[in-house]
């Protein structure tokens, strides 16, 4: 245990559980700081050790102006915690957790990182994505599917949609689903400026980032570098060699070769450090993102209007990049596969950018996209309501 803070009694109380990673925790301090603004007593529970520095920077930079409490678990700890799996009833009991729910996914989501083989969670669709929906419709679909079929029945439609589940379509006694986002950024400037950008044309540069965990081999990122070039577009590229921040020591030269360094020196720049991807995406030079399509990543581009070119890695990376298609905030290179799986050559890259930057109609729609993401957050947005609308139902009832 760290810290602790005398509670409102007529406050909501939310508990929050971040999985490891990042990518869980950005929208995870988000949250937590748009209900703390709120009202809400909200307390924390990390994890330690964290994996990444980053994590804990994060974590430390956070409570340095955001008064929430905290609760540290060792990791070994949740081992046990999760072991067996945790069962619908036995999560439900935890209901002094006071969001239950979120918990309750959460732990699934963790016992699911903690125990699939690697074999599953690289299989397409990704099996993490359609889990919460499948399980959550088991009772449903055997009964649906007995009544139809006397039981002989294969296969099964997953209604998928919040909708269906908050309209009983799945279980009729789970808690509803209530969506919000994008969430607020906070306050908080963690991550180097890059006053490269401030001397580069308007939409002129292609920010390149895959996010906080994924590296490439040096074939790829070398392939990724000659696409870059043959694309005559600038470049910001924010390099990884390595998926824990702690073990990324290799220097950029010796990843990417002296002389495509030297040749490019005027177009592009590369770094290796922890950037500040907001801060990029609102850059007036910014002209397109090619990214893996993190879902940290898509709600950041898509609150500053940025098309992307989405390269999916792993995880749930293709479901993004579909909604990121049918948003038309970006173009997804599908023949490229996940990331690893082939090596795609300078040339390909090169041809996707170019496609990228020179689409005007793309362009115009990521702004489209950008507004409406913007109002959802704003008073009397979607994503607003719907917040005020959870911090009601959280209220304590006397
Ligand atoms: N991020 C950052 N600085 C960096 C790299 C990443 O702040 O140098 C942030 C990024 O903005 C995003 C998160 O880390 O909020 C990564 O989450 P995402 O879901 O995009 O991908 P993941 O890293 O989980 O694959
Ligand atoms: N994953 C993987 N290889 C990696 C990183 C992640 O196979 O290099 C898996 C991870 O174990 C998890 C899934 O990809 O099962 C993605 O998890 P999630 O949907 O929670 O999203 P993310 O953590 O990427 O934001």
């Amino acid at each position: 245990m760290s810290t602790t803070m005398a509670c409102n009694q007529s406050q909501p109380h939310v508990a929050l559980l971040p999985s490891a990673g990042m990518g869980h925790l950005t929208p995870f301090l988000r949250l937590a700081a748009m209900l703390a603004s709120r009202s809400c007593t909200v307390t924390l529970i990390t994890i330690q050790p964290t994996i990444s520095e980053a994590e804990s920077t994060h974590i430390t930079s956070f409570f340095a102006t955001h008064p929430l409490s905290t609760v540290s678990i060792s990791m070994s700890i949740l081992l046990r915690l999760q072991m067996p799996p945790p069962t619908i009833h036995s999560l439900f009991s935890l209901e002094p957790l006071v969001a239950p729910v979120i918990f309750w996914v959460l732990s699934y989501v963790l016992y699911l990182h903690l125990s699939l083989p690697s074999s599953l969670t690289s299989l397409s669709p990704p099996v993490l994505v359609r889990f919460y929906s499948l399980m959550a419709c088991l009772p449903y679909l055997s009964l649906e599917n007995h009544a139809k079929t006397g039981g002989s029945e294969n296969d099964v439609e997953i209604p998928e949609t919040i909708t269906a589940q908050n309209n009983g379509k799945v279980l009729t006694n789970l808690p509803p689903v209530l969506p919000i986002g994008p969430y607020e950024p906070y306050e908080l400037k963690q991550g180097h400026h890059i006053p490269w950008l401030d001397d580069q044309p308007a939409e002129s540069v292609v920010y390149v980032s895959f996010g906080s965990r994924t590296t490439m081999s040096k074939d790829q990122l070398r392939e990724l570098g000659n696409g870059l070039e043959r694309s005559g577009y600038r470049f910001l590229w924010v390099l990884k060699a390595s998926k824990v921040d702690k073990d990324d020591k290799e220097g950029i030269e010796n990843l990417l070769g002296h002389s495509f360094l030297e040749r490019t020196k005027n177009e592009g720049i590369v770094v290796k450090e922890w950037v500040q991807p907001e801060e990029i995406l609102a850059h007036p030079a910014i002209g397109g993102f090619l990214s893996h399509r993190g879902w940290n990543s898509v709600m950041e581009a898509a609150q500053t209007g940025v098309p992307i070119l989405a390269w999916p890695q792993h995880g749930d990376q293709k479901v993004n990049a579909e909604v990121v298609e049918k948003a038309e905030l970006g173009i997804w290179a599908r023949h490229w596969g996940w990331g690893g799986q082939k090596l795609v050559k300078g040339d390909e890259v090169a041809g996707k950018i170019i496609e990228l930057m020179g689409d005007h109609i793309l362009r115009a729609n990521a702004k489209k996209v950008g507004q409406e993401a913007r109002k959802a957050t704003k008073v009397g947005g979607s994503s607003e309501k719907v917040l005020m609308e959870v911090i009601e139902l959280l209220k304590p009832k006397n």
